[in-house]
C-alpha cells in the first residue's frame, strides 16, 4: 500500500464537550446527502466518505487509529475497553458543516464513541486522530474535565503540532513572551487564541504527565488540589514556573522521545 504524506495534523477546531444531544453513529449514517465507504478494525468502525480524499486515505487512517488507540490507552494506563468507536471522515469541513453541523476538524462525542473528523492531504491541517481517540478514551475513564486539560492531553498524545515537537512550539512562544497567564490558560480556554492555547496546554501537560506521571493528571481532571500537591509536592502554580524555567532554560531537547504516529516514508 502507498502511504501518503500527511500535512502537518492539528485540530485547528476541536469540539469535545458538553454536546447537548449527541447524535449517535446510526444518526450520522442516516444523514441526507452522505454515503458511507465501511472499514472495521479491532477497536474502530471507521465510515470514509465515498468520493472524499479520505475514502482514499481509508486503510492509513484505519492504522492510525489502532495505534492511537493503543497509545491513548497506554498514557492513561487503562486496560482494553469494552465497545467499538464509530469513527467518520471526511474530506474537508464544509463537508464536517453538513455532517454535524459545525465547521470544524475534528469532533469527539464521548458518550456515543462517535468521532467525526476532516482526514485528507489537500485540506491543509487535518484533523489528528490520536488527538481524538485521546479525547473519547480520557472522557470516557475520567468524566469531562476542564477544558485545557482535556485538550492539553489531547495534545500530548498527538506527539506533534503542526509536525513540530510541541515543547518547541512552547519555549518560541515563552520567547516572544506570548504565553497566556496559566489562570487564562485554566479558565478562559475558549477565550485563548487556538494556535497559543492548544500548543501551550499540550506542552505543559506533557511536562506534567513526564515529571509526575498519569497520577498527577488525574488529579487536575478531578480539580482535586490537594492530590496534585501530595503527589508533586508542589502547586499547580509552582509547577507552571517550574515548565516556563524548563522551557526557557537551556534544557535537553527531548524531541526525541516524542511520539510520531505512522506517516509517510520517503
Ligand atoms: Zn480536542
Amino acid at each position: 500500500m502507498k502511504l501518503w504524506i500527511l500535512l502537518p495534523v492539528l485540530p485547528l477546531l476541536c469540539g469535545c464537550h458538553r454536546v447537548s444531544g449527541q447524535p449517535t453513529h446510526r444518526d450520522l449514517l442516516r444523514k441526507d446527502g452522505f454515503s458511507w465507504t465501511r472499514t472495521a478494525t479491532d477497536h474502530f468502525r471507521v465510515y470514509t466518505e465515498r468520493g472524499s480524499e479520505a475514502e482514499q486515505l481509508a486503510d492509513l487512517l484505519a492504522l492510525q487509529l489502532e495505534q492511537s488507540y493503543q497509545r491513548a490507552r497506554r498514557l492513561l494506563q487503562i486496560p482494553e475497553q469494552n465497545g467499538t468507536i464509530h469513527v467518520f471522515a471526511v474530506g474537508g469541513r464544509d463537508r464536517m458543516q453538513k455532517l454535524v453541523g459545525r465547521s470544524i476538524d475534528g469532533l469527539a462525542l464521548h458518550r456515543r464513541r462517535v468521532i467525526a473528523m476532516v482526514f485528507g492531504i489537500e485540506e491543509g491541517p487535518v484533523a489528528e486522530p490520536t488527538h481524538e481517540v485521546m479525547h473519547i478514551l480520557a472522557m470516557n475513564t475520567f468524566g469531562l474535565g476542564p477544558v485545557w486539560l482535556n485538550e492539553g492531553l489531547a495534545v500530548y498524545a498527538g506527539g506533534r503540532w503542526r509536525g513540530r515537537d510541541v515543547h518547541e512550539v512552547a519555549r518560541e512562544y515563552a520567547a516572544a513572551n506570548r504565553l497566556v497567564e496559566l489562570r487564562m490558560l485554566t479558565r478562559r480556554f475558549r477565550d485563548v487564541d487556538p494556535s497559543i492555547a492548544f500548543p501551550q496546554a499540550g506542552s505543559f501537560v506533557r511536562y506534567l504527565y513526564e515529571s509526575h506521571g498519569i497520577d498527577a493528571i488525574r488529579a487536575l481532571w478531578r480539580r482535586d488540589d490537594d492530590a496534585f500537591r501530595e503527589i508533586t509536592t508542589q502547586t499547580v502554580e509552582a509547577a507552571e514556573q517550574q515548565w516556563r524555567v524548563f522551557l526557557t532554560g537551556a534544557v535537553a531537547d527531548t524531541s526525541a522521545r516524542a511520539w510520531k504516529p505512522m506517516r509517510a516514508h520517503f
